[in-house]
């Protein structure tokens, strides 16, 4: 997209916007001009260049977790209504505006011995099945090893599964992402 000068693309929004502008370096006002004036992006960017929001400055560590895991999704009519299963990669990220004693936002350690032993408890190896699907009582008789969930297991939904199981631990989580494939992936953060 053409990006055009500050005059052109500013005409008729409000004096804060024209107030904005005024700090605002000329390619954000192109992104402003695509994303729209009134977005939170724009507005928040211009401001803190501005000086009226203070930065944020946090730490973060990530960790990622492998496992593999089988589902099916009901009332999808893709192929994902089928029993299939993935070579799935987490990677959960931990935020703190502070270093503990040590000097870190987490120990990775600890991150292994708590999120990463829980998923290969829990989720490693199993077939993560809606609660309500029809052949559920077929592979508990055949001692199939499954993970219930009370919705369709999505990439989604398996990632805030790994977010609430981390929050209810006391890490703190600001992300997880699900990499279903190596070319798509779902998040969950706060
Ligand atoms: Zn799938």
């Amino acid at each position: 997209m053409e990006c055009l000068p500050w005059q052109e693309i500013s005409a008729g929004q409000g004096s804060e916007h024209k107030s904005l502008a005024e700090f605002t370096p000329h390619a954000s006002l192109c992104e402003a001009k695509r994303v729209g004036f009134n977005s939170p992006r724009f507005l928040h960017s211009a401001r803190m260049q501005r000086g009226s929001l203070k930065e944020e400055k946090m730490y973060r560590v990530t960790r990622q977790i492998f496992f593999c895991y089988g589902h099916r999704l009901l009332d999808y009519e893709g192929k994902c209504r089928n029993f299939h299963g993935h070579n799935g990669k987490v990677e959960v990220e931990l935020e703190a505006e502070t270093l503990d004693g040590r000097g870190m936002v987490y120990d990775f350690t600890e991150i292994k011995s708590v999120i990463k032993d829980w998923i290969d408890e829990k989720l490693d190896h199993r077939m993560i099945l809606n609660r309500k699907d029809p052949l559920l009582g077929a592979l508990q008789k055949a001692g199939e090893p499954l993970y219930l969930m009370d919705e369709n297991p999505t990439a989604e939904a398996i990632a805030r599964l790994i977010y609430e199981y981390a929050l209810s631990k006391g890490f703190p989580i600001s992300e997880v992402r699900l990499w279903e494939t190596d070319e798509s992936f779902a998040t969950y953060h706060r």
